[in-house]
């Protein structure tokens, strides 16, 4: 295991700036003396490209290639063109560092508002494909802006890339206690991306005899995630069906001030990049209001990705304890981090 941490830090826009700024607190605070870490900012998001026009120079994309992973707020700003930044910067970086596994954790802790609060255990992670599905571009507009115009959006699936996210799923799956593993897609609609998927999951399936499997159709998950969701354990599913379950899945467990996430590339060719699921909300920005226990979160799976499991779990527990005190007095952003920070130092 490495005794040294080189970081890239992309704290982006919004309270993406004072949420990680809490995320590098709780790092230091966790992170045994023995262990080096470096950091370097990069000042990347809406206030360069108004500045300078630029989303994500070569340069720059060459320079985080060499750090050992990466930790982002948020990026976006009401006041760039939409798509301009999504395209520009989030997907290039997930394109350009083959990050093919979007994973996001969904945990109810204890004390925490939720639609499904006093529930059973919920205690799932959603791997979704990051690469290929509708997310790829494929598509085009004939005769735009008439009565006429006809729109494509192609949806992209390889063997390659879903046999290499769906092995993924079941190492993880495999790790954990229940190793269970629930395939969501829709394929008696979507029948040949579907049947892919399907097959493959089946075959891949028959290396891993622990792991208990499941299908549903997207549409039955959504039900089962609000009706039943300690039915699930790991999840595997496209890009798209990922995007909105996931978020589904943030709501039920105690909103987007909780949920954390990985754009991970599993081989260590490329850094990954941790980032909470939440955009850098605008309307709270710069108020000391935001709940940085998102960041944190995603801290603690950047250690877990890097091998420090043991400071991961103290972070995990540390974020149960803080929520399972919380009583409905506002705290700050900064204090909140201090708590989180002194929790996993003491
Ligand atoms: P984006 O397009 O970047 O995803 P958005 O407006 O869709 O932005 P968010 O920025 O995530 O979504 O904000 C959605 C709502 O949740 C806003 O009202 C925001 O104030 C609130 N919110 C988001 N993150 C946090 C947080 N960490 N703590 C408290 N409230 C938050
Ligand atoms: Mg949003």
């Amino acid at each position: 295991m490495s005794r040294s941490i080189d970081l890239a830090v992309i704290p982006g826009d919004g309270i993406g700036q004072e949420v990680v700024a809490q995320g590098l607190k709780v790092l230091s605070a966790v992170l045994p003396q023995d262990v080096k870490l470096e950091t370097r900012k990069y000042d990347l998001g809406a206030r360069r490209w108004h500045a300078t026009g630029e989303t994500l120079p070569d340069a720059e994309l060459e320079s985080l290639k060499g750090h050992d992973a990466i930790l982002l707020g948020a990026i976006g700003d009401p006041s760039v063109p939409s798509g301009v930044l999504e395209r520009g910067l989030l997907l290039k970086l997930r394109f350009a560092f083959d990050h093919f596994i979007n994973l996001r954790p969904s945990k109810l802790f204890p004390n925490t508002a939720s639609p499904l609060a006093g529930r059973p255990d919920i205690d799932f992670v959603v791997v979704r494909e990051g690469t290929e599905g509708p997310y790829v571009g494929n598509g085009g507009s004939l005769r735009t802006g008439t009565p006429a115009e006809v729109a494509t959006e192609v949806s992209l699936n390889t063997a390659y890339g879903v046999e290499r996210v769906v092995r993924d799923a079941y190492e993880r799956a495999q790790a954990r206690p229940r190793k269970k593993l629930t395939l969501v897609h829709k394929n008696n609609v979507l029948v040949h991306a579907g049947h892919l998927w399907k097959r493959i999951f089946d075959a891949v399936g028959q290396e891993y005899p622990e792991v208990t499997t499941d299908y549903l159709h997207v549409d039955a998950a959504t039900i089962f995630f609000v009706t039943q969701p300690e039915r699930f354990d790991v999840i595997v599913t496209d890009n798209l069906f990922g995007d909105i379950l996931t978020d589904l899945a943030a709501a039920v467990t105690g909103g987007i001030g909780l949920a954390a996430s990985g754009n991970i590339n599993p081989t260590g060719e490329f850094p990954s990049m941790f980032e909470p699921v939440h955009g850098s909300a605008p309307d709270i920005a710069g108020q000391g209001k935001a709940d940085p226990t998102a960041t944190v979160l995603s801290v603690a799976l950047l250690l877990r990705h890097l091998g420090y499991a043991e400071e991961a779990a103290r972070i995990e527990e540390a974020v149960a304890a803080d929520l399972a005190e919380r009583d409905g007095t506002p705290r700050t952003t900064d204090a909140i981090g201090d708590a989180l920070a002194a929790r996993v130092s003491g």
